[in-house]
């Protein structure tokens, strides 16, 4: 399984990526300190997350983009493209 563009077929794409950073609280307000989370250097991703082709500029959610290896994959469910 891979990704690439629905609109132009290439590869060269973006994610956007959900990443965790310390919330620290003090009189100047809540900051965020990315260096400092238990995770920092982790970020995540799934189907639900926004890419955008780096060619054509085409942007859906990682699913739109998800290409199955093998052509019949055993998937009822449709993607329904816009
Ligand atoms: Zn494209």
């Amino acid at each position: 399984m891979m990704y690439k563009c629905p609109d132009c077929d290439s590869t060269e794409l973006d994610v956007t990526i959900t990443t965790m950073a310390r919330l620290v609280q003090d009189e100047d307000g809540p900051q965020t300190l990315a260096d400092e989370a238990q995770h920092g250097s982790d970020h995540e991703w799934d189907n639900n997350s926004v890419m955008i082709c780096r060619e054509c500029g085409f942007q859906a959610i990682a699913e739109e983009f998800e290409v199955d290896d093998e052509e019949d994959a055993d998937d009822d469910e449709a993607v329904s493209h816009v």
